[in-house]
């Protein structure tokens, strides 16, 4: 079986041509986003162009520092790359750790092993994009991109800015079935490979140049235990799914929201296994966040350059947030009060804890956390940057097309209608205490969280 041709999208016009020797050079797969050996279209679309007479090598570049992540994420990162490394060993492909600015890293890999293309995963967010685009630039061969996270190709769904669930569901719906397809098996290489030498962990780990007091989370990292988390999720929680799923004290959702950020695990596997369950409302609800949802934010980073601040929000949305900005604020807290968990609202302190310890906050209480930033802060912008810059600083699966629309749905309507108003808010929907009280157990959720 092929990889669709429609995932597939060249970053730059350069042509290897059939008789030149760099059409026989290896094909390097350039991982970024997709970290995962199983079930990844842009491994398996260069093990394909790699055939049975080119090498094919993988290689990754670790920068130093990446787009806030902190040493929490870091460690995630290099746990499972580890696993990536050894999968790939045992299928004789090489494993590249290189360590520095990754286009800058990846042409002199290309030219020093005068690699003949390369291929690359779909990224929407402008960091991996600019370096996408420097090296695109500075290859001498080919570079193609791949998308191997969406289900249905993120180019290919829509080529604008969808307003909203409602608009881009009917055309996610339309194709899934041309896309919603089983992945081959990565065939294993027998050519053999350029010398590259061992990945140097720890001289990774030594590297890392970030915030490194945000410590490690005792969370399984790496694609076996994605694998393990999907099935026992599969095998016991999803039937609850339907019911449970706002209720933070209940453990009924996924938590595959690190695995897919890291790429460790494809929504796809995810998608193919759960549609396979029949598990009635609650199949339906999972599918619609895991692909309708999420694939919405990823549409949205894609078409819009603001996707992380309050200009990325729809017009309406920053009309009545300005209408209400010199609303009188009954708290106000400071970035690092925020942080700290330091507000009057055990709630609140009880959801930041929560993601402080974990590197994860439950989903329903992400918005609620979200809404009473824009409440307690001096002004919206000010809001969108701190609830963004806290998830980003501890949350694992922060950093993604989620977490910068899930704050901007928040505090700004992203993706939402106009509500009643009211002070601050304007008519951006309103969340209190009272409602999540009337969801779950408050008290077990403070009681659980706020603990020294
Ligand atoms: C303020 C705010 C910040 C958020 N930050 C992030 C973030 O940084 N990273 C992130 O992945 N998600 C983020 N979300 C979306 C959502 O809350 C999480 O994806 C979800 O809680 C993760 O837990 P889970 O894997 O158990 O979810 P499940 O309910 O089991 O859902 C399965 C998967 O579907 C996707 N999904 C679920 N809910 C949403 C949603 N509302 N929008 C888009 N995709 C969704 C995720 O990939 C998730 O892993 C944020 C939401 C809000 C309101």
């Amino acid at each position: 079986m092929r990889v669709h041709d429609k995932r597939i999208y060249a970053l730059n016009d350069k042509q290897s041509s059939k008789d030149a020797e760099d059409s026989r050079g290896p094909v390097i797969y350039w991982m970024s986003r997709e970290q995962r050996v199983k079930d990844n279209w842009g491994l398996l679309y260069a093990r394909e162009l790699a055939g049975e007479t080119r090498p094919l090598v993988v290689c990754f570049v670790m920068s130093p520092s990446f787009m806030c992540a902190t040493f929490r994420q870091y460690d995630f990162m290099l746990r499972g790359l580890k696993e990536v490394a050894d999968k790939l060993a045992e299928m004789g492909i090489p494993f590249a750790l290189r360590i520095g600015g990754p286009d800058a890293e990846i042409v002199s890999l290309a030219n020093d092993i005068g690699a003949g293309t390369v291929v690359t995963d779909f990224d929407p967010l402008r960091t991996s994009w600019s370096w996408q685009k420097k090296a695109a630039r500075e290859l001498k061969v080919p570079l193609i991109e791949v998308d191997g996270r969406n289900i249905v190709p993120a180019r290919v769904v829509s080529d604008k800015q969808e307003y909203a669930a409602r608009t881009i569901r009917p055309k996610i719906h339309r194709l899934l079935f041309e896309y919603l397809e089983d992945f081959p098996e990565l065939i294993p290489q027998h050519v053999s490979p350029p010398d590259i030498p061992e990945p140097d962990w720890n001289a990774a780990y030594r590297a890392i140049n970030v915030d490194r007091s945000i410590f490690p989370v005792d969370f399984p990292s790496g694609e076996k235990s994605a694998h393990i988390a999907l099935d026992s999720f599969i095998k016991t929680r999803l039937i609850n799914y339907a019911e449970k799923r706002n209720n933070p004290n209940a453990g009924a959702t996924s938590r595959l929201s690190a695995y897919i950020q890291f790429g460790q695990l494809a929504p796809q596997r995810a998608a193919l296994d759960v549609a396979a369950t029949g598990a009635g409302d609650s199949q339906d609800m999972f599918l619609e966040e895991l692909i309708v949802r999420r694939e919405l934010s990823e549409n949205f980073c894609l078409h819009n350059a603001d996707y992380d601040s309050l200009s990325g929000a729809p017009e309406w949305a920053v009309a009545t947030l300005d209408d209400h900005r010199d609303d009188q604020r009954l708290y106000l807290y400071t970035r690092d009060e925020f942080d700290k968990a330091e507000t009057h609202s055990l709630l609140w302190n009880a959801a930041q804890n929560q993601m402080r310890r974990t590197g994860y906050m439950h989903g329903y209480m992400r918005m609620y956390w979200a809404k009473k930033i824009l409440e307690w802060s001096p002004s919206p912008e000010q809001a969108v940057k701190t609830a963004m810059t806290l998830n980003d600083k501890y949350q694992l699966d922060g950093r993604s097309p989620n977490g910068y629309v899930g704050a901007l749905w928040s505090i700004a309507g992203l993706h939402d209608r106009a509500w009643k108003k009211r002070p601050v808010y304007g008519s951006i929907r309103y969340m209190n205490e009272r409602g999540c009280r009337r969801k779950f157990d408050v008290d077990e959720y403070i009681s659980r969280w706020n603990i020294e």
